[in-house]
């Protein structure tokens, strides 16, 4: 991605900023694009979003390193506007390879663009913090949608829903997990370094 030079927002942007965290996490948080800290320090969700993002995680029992937190757009844009379709588009392949490396149980979009990219006629109004089982390149994932930390921050009742869906988090983890052709082999730790090594080529 760092030698993509096709991809837009470049040359307003500091740095890129990559998703970060476990290679094998059960959750993968998407949000939407870096603003003016993650900018600065090339990390997603480390401004007053991500410190919410982090009590979030806390409340479920879970640290931040055990999950695994990306963006649609890697790259901030002028202003913090909001990314365009064409820029989601440009950077959904490298969105892509992550879900195809991590292969997380649970994919939990945190605003209406990363939840466009999974349910595109869906109204976050309608369907935060409800389950929902799809194919995504013939994987099947769980994504659960939700407001970004963002719109919580700016309102009372969003952040009421915000904390209450965190919960439901909790509750699919505690299912038993489907069956699937990619359970963790015996010999974990080799494919925790594997997948670390195949996300650093992204
Ligand atoms: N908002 C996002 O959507 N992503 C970040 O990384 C920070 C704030």
């Amino acid at each position: 991605m760092q030698d993509d030079k096709n991809l837009p927002l470049r040359n307003g942007a500091t740095q890129l900023v990559f998703g970060e965290g476990n290679p094998e996490a059960q959750i993968y948080f998407l949000g939407e694009a870096p603003g003016y800290w993650e900018d600065q320090k090339g990390r997603p969700f480390v401004g007053v979003a991500g410190k919410l993002l982090d009590e979030l995680i806390e409340s479920i029992g879970l640290k931040r390193a055990e999950v695994y937190i990306s963006n649609v757009v890697r790259f901030r844009p002028p202003e913090n506007r909001d990314p365009s379709p064409e820029e989601i588009a440009s950077f959904q392949p490298y969105v892509d390879q992550e879900i195809e490396i991590i292969k997380p149980r649970i994919i939990v979009t945190l605003g209406r663009f990363s939840m466009n990219k999974f349910l595109p006629d869906a109204r976050i109004s309608k369907v935060h913090g409800q389950v929902k089982k799809i194919t995504w390149n013939g994987q099947d994932v769980t994504v659960i949608p939700m407001y970004h930390p963002a719109a919580a921050l700016r309102a009372d009742e969003i952040m009421k829903q915000l904390k209450a869906d965190f919960k439901i988090i909790q509750q699919t983890l505690n299912e038993p997990p489907a069956a699937s052709a990619d359970s963790p082999s015996a010999d974990g730790s080799k494919d925790k370094e594997k997948k670390a090594e195949q996300l650093n080529l992204i």
